[in-house]
């Protein structure tokens, strides 16, 4: 018996020594390769990483002090590059085989700009400004929410730059709330372009329409497509022509989690008998700034026993306000006052019949309380009737852009 489990520790112990010299050897295999992507004995890729210099880069490379000297003057002299940006900069360097001495070297500093350097048969270095060639493709990208309910990461998962996802949510903030709102199985469709570098996707461009899913009764789905109007300006339009841009925010605070829905019969919490609660409430710390929802006048502010301290807005279109239990409100901010979106009028704290701090938000429209996580905002209407015409075309475009890219993604449409 003792001799079978000594025979099986070292069967483990020979195992977990190959297995430690296989990780040794890829860790050296795969360590320098993280610095250089691609080496061949003519041409090395550098990607210049923090505390990287160029004298430091082509040392190692084997160029001379004085030739680095007469490539930084060069680069600082002639092609306004004063020195390597890190995790952004990609030098190639370049020699005629393995035994000679480096003889070209291009920098790639940023997205639009590249110098090459040589050395001609004399030693003499010279520097060149490369006209890089820009163009843009029109992609549709569609993905699906998964479990985790996040869109960021569908968009990413989808092949969206991230940076374009973060767009996406901009232009969408007033149709969705995209903490609280976004479900798995949600649906979405993205037209943009690509901005391309010599055939290679740099990052995303204008973002041409957007579908999305939103799951919700009321609102059904969204389909938004940009429209450029002649002085320049552009907005997001619906398909009949009406902005995106809101008159009111659904949560005016970011990143606040809801404490309570609204809810017409709910057992309140200090009361303890049922009592609507015409709004929603934000759980965030006393002090938190509470901004305005949309552009107003204010028509009340005031303390009273249930709300505390409270201030009350009137909007366009017969929309109105509420923000309760502050701790306090803005200076300056008083009946009278014209606020802006945005604005700061308070801050979050537990006045009046309040469990916690939090903001109780609610929105009053013709003077009936409503959900403001369902109620659906008027969109603007600010096209004139020859924009409007201008418009259709446009999206009769953008439809059969979104239609052709379905079934052929890789089709060149200009748009
Ligand atoms: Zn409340």
């Amino acid at each position: 018996m003792k001799n079978f489990n000594l025979q099986k520790i070292t069967k483990v112990l020979l195992i977990l020594a190959g297995l430690l010299t296989i990780a040794a050897i890829l860790l050296y295999v795969i360590k320098p390769a993280r610095r250089l992507i691609i080496d061949t004995p003519l041409e090395t890729h550098v990607e210049v990483n923090a505390g990287d210099t160029l004298s430091k880069i082509l040392t190692e490379h084997g160029v001379s002090g004085g030739d680095i000297n007469t490539i930084a003057t060069l680069l600082k002299q002639d092609c306004g590059v004063k020195g390597l940006r890190a995790n952004s900069d990609v030098l190639v360097i370049k020699k005629k085989n393995g035994n000679a001495p480096v003889d070209k070297i291009t920098l790639s500093t940023g997205p639009w700009k590249r110098v090459e350097l040589s050395c001609d048969a004399d030693g003499k270095w010279n520097a060149d400004v490369i006209s890089v060639r820009k163009d843009t493709r029109l992609v549709r990208k569609s993905g699906t929410i998964s479990n985790g309910g996040i869109f960021v990461q569908a968009g990413i998962d989808a092949g969206i730059p991230i940076g374009t996802v973060y767009e996406i949510i901009n232009l969408l903030a007033f149709e969705i709330d995209f903490e609280r709102d976004i479900q798995p199985d949600q649906e979405f469709t993205v037209l943009y372009e690509e901005n391309m570098l010599d055939g290679q996707v740099i990052d995303g461009g204008r973002i041409v329409a957007v579908l999305f899913d939103t799951h919700l009764d009321r609102r059904g789905k969204l389909k938004m497509y940009r429209f450029e109007k002649d002085d320049g300006k552009y907005g997001y339009y619906d398909d009949e022509g009406k902005g995106a841009i809101k008159s009111l925010k659904r949560t005016p605070i970011d990143g606040a989690s809801i404490s309570s829905k609204f809810n017409m019969r709910r057992k309140h919490p200090v009361l303890g008998f049922t009592r609507a609660h015409k709004g929603v409430d934000f759980r965030a710390p006393t002090g938190t700034k509470i901004p305005a929802a949309g552009a107003g006048r204010v028509v009340v502010r005031s303390y009273n026993k249930g709300y505390g301290n409270y201030i009350k807005i009137r909007h366009a279109n017969g929309f109105e306000t509420l923000y309760a239990h502050m701790s306090r409100f803005q200076k300056g901010v008083n009946v009278g006052t014209t606020v802006a979106q945005g604005q700061i009028i308070g801050y979050v704290g537990s006045t009046g019949l309040s469990t916690g701090p939090h903001l109780h938000y609610e929105i009053i429209k013709n003077g009936v309380h409503v959900n403001p996580m369902t109620v659906t905002f008027p969109r603007i209407d600010d096209l004139t009737a020859s924009q409007k015409t201008e418009f259709l075309k446009i999206r009769e475009k953008i439809d059969y852009a979104l239609d052709t890219l379905a079934s052929n993604p890789n089709l060149s449409i200009p748009m």
